[in-house]
């Protein structure tokens, strides 16, 4: 017996034939002295019918959930009372005429059949599912969410192939590159003390590949960075990765556009509206106090600092900054108290309130709101007024947390995927700390030809040829222009604080590299992970990883991190020194 084909394929036309199906039990039921095997393999479900007449009955009564079957029989066309049309084989079934078990099964840890029948899931916690990951893994939705990463990668590769682009791997066992995080480290044998770092991300390779003439790169590329956890990162993630040689900011952001549009047209069959919205760093946070907006809904940031400017209200009179959001709804004073919590978080010295209603604003900071503000706001009844006043920065980021929070809260957002770039980003900040001037991209982003001229005189002002792709309130992508210019990468580490010798020390074989004819080149790199989990509908990026790390950035399925012989220590010379 050989498998003649998936389960769920099973369909009308097979009708009379003899079969062979192979896969696991997803449920067995017994009615009526028959027993009912649904069988599920990645395809899908076939149900199978074993009579009591048949030579296989017995086996048939032992076969538990999970179990792996291998049926031969005859494809039937079920009675039409008993057609399934939730399932694509849903009209036939295969009356069982041989069946062998090939492999029992431990009742799982949960059940996963639900979601093969077209139902919902019963819910499990994510560290027990994370435990028993291959179990997790036979559900559904992981099938789907696999599947679903994998064609995006199909249409990765297919649409840069035609253009063009070449993929080529970098190391992963390397030097240093900065994107701003730790790096992971990996002590060396041979040379005991000496470690390779794993790259943050293949920027100076890729930069070097441009160098060599490669013109056009991609590689889907693994990346690590050893930062504080936060709920939607993983320590070790995955990049779509590109370079490009001769090319303007225009070029690259149109070719990501078609290449986003050619993505949702092969998995979704959605048509983009091409091109997509681009905002400046400074609009998008004046509007939507993020620089990854989430355009799904409005509510957008409205600037009153004028309007409080010197007058009575001594908060707002000298704040840099006085932002107002109009929330569409009377909120209640426990609601605004959680959006304030919200707004502290974020650097908000407070959230300061006012509703309109009964044809008057009351409340809050009602009595010091002046009277053409409300025109300026064209206000309506039953709305809720919302104030932060502070240093620009803060007052629009925290701000803009409240918005999400509203948009989420009042159910104003629209489904959709909605693009967009964000673009002239500074190209420093102030990094309060170490008090000196520190990159937004990183150090080898170009500035703004236009600005040059204030590098030295006016840092803060010098916009960067640097861009985000953002979809639906994330960053899912983010890239620049490169310096190709050795003198001008050495003035921009210059800037950054890292001395002559630092940067020969780090970055010489980049200065070298550059010194040798470099072409301008620019590219970008989108977070895989996170802009599948969108198009999954997934809240988190570990849906769409087969074997991801928890929130601890553990993995727990084979138990990483774990201690190691004193053996392997010594072998690279290493001790530790507590454990804490
Ligand atoms: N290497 C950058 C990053 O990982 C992306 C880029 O500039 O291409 O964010």
């Amino acid at each position: 017996m050989r498998r003649t084909l998936y389960c769920g394929h099973l369909r009308k036309e097979h009708a009379n034939q003899t079969v062979v199906l192979e896969g696991w039990v997803n449920r067995r039921r017994d009615l009526g002295g028959l027993i009912f095997i649904d069988l599920r393999d990645r395809e899908g479900l076939a149900q199978v019918v074993v009579s009591p007449e048949a030579s296989c009955f017995a086996e048939a009564d032992r076969l538990r959930s999970e179990w792996v079957i291998r049926v031969e029989g005859k494809v039937q066309l079920r009675p039409a009372d008993q057609v399934n049309p939730r399932l694509a084989t849903g009209a036939v079934e295969v009356i069982a005429e041989r069946l062998e078990v090939l492999a029992e099964a431990k009742t799982p840890p949960f059940p996963i059949d639900a979601g093969w029948r077209g139902e919902e899931d019963q819910h499990v916690g994510e560290e027990v599912r994370l435990k028993n990951r291959v179990v997790d893994l036979r559900r559904k939705r992981l099938h789907d969410n696999l599947r679903l990463r994998h064609q995006v990668v199909a249409a990765i590769y297919s649409f840069l192939d035609g253009e063009g682009f070449i993929s080529v791997e970098t190391p992963y066992l390397t030097r240093s590159t900065p994107e701003g995080a730790r790096d992971f480290l990996v002590p060396s044998r041979l040379e005991p003390g000496h470690f390779y770092a794993l790259p943050q991300s293949p920027q100076l390779f890729k930069q070097m590949l441009m160098v060599a003439g490669y013109d056009r790169y991609f590689q889907i590329a693994r990346c690590f960075r050893d930062e504080d956890l936060r709920a939607d990162r993983q320590p070790d993630f995955t990049q779509l990765d590109m370079e490009m040689s001769f090319v303007t900011q225009d070029d690259i952001i149109a070719l990501n556009e078609r290449l986003a549009a050619h993505i949702l047209r092969e998995t979704k069959g959605l048509e983009l509206t091409l091109p997509f919205p681009r905002l400046s760093y400074a609009e998008a946070m004046n509007r939507f106090g993020s620089d990854k907006p989430d355009l799904r809904f409005g509510l957008e940031l409205q600037d009153v600092t004028e309007v409080f400017r010197g007058g009575e209200f001594r908060a707002f009179a000298a704040a840099e900054t006085v932002k107002a959001l109009v929330a569409p709804s009377l909120l209640s004073r426990r609601e605004i108290e959680e959006l304030e919590a919200i707004a502290k978080s974020k650097g908000a010295a407070g959230l300061a309130w006012a509703r309109y209603e009964n044809a008057g604003l009351s409340g809050g900071i009602a009595k010091f709101i002046p009277a053409d503000l409300r025109q300026k706001l064209s206000l309506n009844e039953g709305q809720t007024l919302l104030f932060v006043a502070g240093p620009w920065r803060k007052t629009v980021e925290s701000l803009g947390a409240v918005r999400l929070e509203l948009g989420k809260r009042l159910g104003l957002i629209e489904p959709g995927y909605r693009f967009l770039w964000v673009v002239d980003f500074p190209l420093l900040e102030w990094d309060e700390e170490a008090s000196r001037w520190t990159y937004m991209h990183h150090p080898f982003t170009s500035p703004n030809l236009d600005d040059l001229h204030l590098l030295d005189t006016d840092p803060q002002k010098v916009r960067a040829y640097a861009y985000d792709f953002v979809l639906n309130g994330s960053e899912i992508g983010g890239g620049s222009i490169r310096i190709h210019r050795r003198d001008l990468q050495e003035r921009m580490f210059a800037l950054l604080g890292i001395s002559p010798a630092e940067a020969q020390q780090k970055f010489g074989f980049l200065l070298e590299a550059l010194s040798y004819g470099a072409p301008p080149h620019g590219g970008i790199a989108w977070g895989l992970d996170r802009f599948v989990a969108h198009l999954a509908g997934e809240e988190s990026i570990r849906e769409v990883i087969a074997f991801p790390k928890n929130k601890e950035g553990k993995e727990t399925l084979t138990g990483a991190p774990a201690p190691v012989d004193e053996a392997q220590l010594a072998a690279v010379g290493l001790a530790i020194r507590s454990k804490v």
